[in-house]
């Protein structure tokens, strides 16, 4: 154990939960409903499916190192260069990629209270010390962030909408930020969630990284499109900035189908629509229920409800559980008393209304 350096030894390991089927077998269920990691319940895109299915015959070769194809058809559909653009192995990796580029052991990090459990992992990896600033109605407090920076302040991660919580940060809140950030700091806008926010009121991240070259924007398609055991992300950056991350990149960091579907899912506008449609009408059924039955929840602009159920969490979490529907326990994101849910298919929702309800009823 000694042989890690000290950020490594006091990491925590992530907790994953035991795969299904292992699950079934041992609570003796046949179909547990999983609302546990924000997945979009609607399944593969079919045309990634076809697609995938051509590209079997290739996967003897390496895939393209520079993602070519999937990095030119974002920056058309995105409005930047090229060379703004780092492909990562899902967004986890774009988010571990910068801190390997650009953090080291003397540097500081800022990430809010109930912050997404990369960003200190990424962060404790490398040996630099994370500063979780205290959050403001389960959100982000950009003030306190913006007084919480130092002369060893080096990255500032902030997601919006926030997982766990699904708060929202507006244009003009995360404008008057960037404008108070110095340039040496980076900021990282993690929009995992971009695509579930209504089209008015997403800040135009990609547009500000000409005026902000210390903005870094990530983004994934394991969400609102679906690919996430694919494993597929992306940053958008000032091309200085990516051309840093692309020198630290493992050249095949993206594989050959997840670049093909990628690339795929992006035209398949029905796919997206449809997406953010189940979505929108899940968190209405959800919401629905919460009122209906008094229970606090955390307004969320994502694909997830995260629900007061009161001290018992944990083992009302293990109740769902043995009546077969996942949640995640968010204690961990000091949320002691809340689930979180994820949106699933209408039926799904209801397994988990059904469940929660006889469990406090
Ligand atoms: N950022 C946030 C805020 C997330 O919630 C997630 C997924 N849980 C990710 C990044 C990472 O997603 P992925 O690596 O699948 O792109």
């Amino acid at each position: 154990k000694s042989l890690a350096n000290v950020g490594v030894r006091n990491l925590s390991p992530y907790q994953a939960g035991k795969p299904i089927e292992e699950l079934e077998r041992e609570l003796g269920l046949t179909d547990i409903v999983k609302l546990a990691s924000n997945e979009n319940p609607l399944g593969l895109s079919k045309q990634v499916t076809a697609a995938l299915q051509d590209t079997l015959a290739g996967l003897a070769r390496y895939p393209d190192a520079n993602g070519f194809y999937l990095k030119s058809k974002l920056a058309e559909k995105l409005g930047v260069n090229i060379n703004q653009i780092t492909l990562g192995n899902g967004s986890n990796d774009v988010l571990e990629l910068l801190a390997r580029t650009f953090v080291n052991e003397h540097h500081e990090v800022l990430f809010s209270q109930h912050a997404f459990v990369v960003y200190p992992l990424v962060t404790q990896a490398i040996g630099a010390k994370g500063i979780a600033v205290p959050a403001k109605n389960y959100g982000h407090d950009l003030d306190a962030m913006a007084a919480a920076i130092t002369d060893k302040t080096r990255m500032i991660f902030i997601a919006n909408p926030n997982n766990p919580t699904g708060t929202f940060l507006t244009t003009a809140e995360l404008e008057s930020f960037l404008a108070k950030v110095p340039a040496q700091v980076l900021v990282v806008l993690d929009e995992a969630y971009y695509e579930y926010v209504p089209a008015a009121e997403r800040a135009p991240s990609v547009e500000w990284v000409q005026r902000y070259p210390n903005l870094i924007v990530s983004r994934t398609f394991s969400k609102a499109y679906g690919l996430a055991g694919l494993r597929a992300g992306y940053a958008v950056t000032h091309a200085d900035i990516a051309d840093l991350m692309n020198r630290v990149r493992q050249p095949f960091n993206m594989n050959s189908l997840s670049l093909k579907a990628a690339e795929v899912v992006l035209d398949d506008a029905d796919y997206l629509a449809q997406s953010i449609a189940v979505n929108q009408a899940g968190m209405a059924q959800l919401i629905e229920f919460c009122e209906q039955f008094n229970l606090a929840y955390i307004p969320s602009y994502g694909n997830f409800l995260t629900i007061e159920v009161g001290a018992n969490a944990a083992d009302i979490y293990q109740q769902l559980l043995h009546k077969g529907v996942i949640v995640r326990p968010v204690a961990g994101y000091q949320l002691p008393n809340h689930l979180r849910v994820s949106i699933g298919l209408e039926h799904e929702n209801q397994v988990f209304i059904d469940a929660l309800k006889s469990i406090l009823l």
